[in-house]
């Protein structure tokens, strides 16, 4: 089984009305650090899936995000966890093909690892935005009400909704 996750309100903190632009921005939402090395034993790949319009907007450079998701790297892999491979869609309009809810970054997880199954994954998000991509696909979807607590549950679009990454990942375990 394969894992999906987007990143700002899942793995890192939003930055309220703003974006995430330097290493120094970038904070772990609580518990996630503990999660990703259960979430690490529990599925084959942990692929991350994020829109970055910060890019297109030219407030970020790809070579800044890199250097971001570098650290991000690294904190997790020396508690153990691993993200297996990071997509991201620098584009501004909503109509791009890779910006979620559309499924682009699906199709090219897919193109770099053939065997995923979509109907066997799970997408984890904060946004209707999230679970649209996921069910896009077929995957099951997971809902984290970091920034959105209002979201209805139940909800068509979402399978399940956990507090955190770590409550997912303790319930999955
Ligand atoms: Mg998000």
């Amino acid at each position: 089984m394969d894992l999906f996750l987007d990143r700002d309100g899942v793995i890192n903190d939003e930055v309220r009305d703003g974006y995430v632009l330097r290493p120094d921005m970038f904070h772990f939402s609580e518990g996630v650090l503990t999660a990703m090395p259960i979430l690490a034993r529990h599925f084959n790949r942990i692929i991350v899936v994020t829109n970055q319009r910060c890019i297109g907007r030219g407030l970020l450079t790809t070579a800044g995000l890199h250097e971001i998701h570098a650290q991000m790297l690294r904190t997790i892999t020396a508690h153990g966890g691993r993200i297996d491979q990071i997509y991201f869609c620098p584009d501004t309009n909503n109509d791009s093909p890779c910006r979620k809810p559309a499924i682009g970054m699906g199709l090219q997880a897919q193109r770099d690892f053939p065997d995923i199954l979509f109907h066997h994954a799970t997408m984890v998000g904060n946004t209707l935005g999230d679970m649209q991509f996921g069910k896009n696909l077929g995957m099951q979807t997971v809902f984290i009400p970091s920034t959105q607590p209002e979201t209805a549950f139940p909800h068509p679009l979402i399978d399940h909704r956990y507090q955190n990454l770590l409550q997912f990942a303790l319930a999955i375990q």
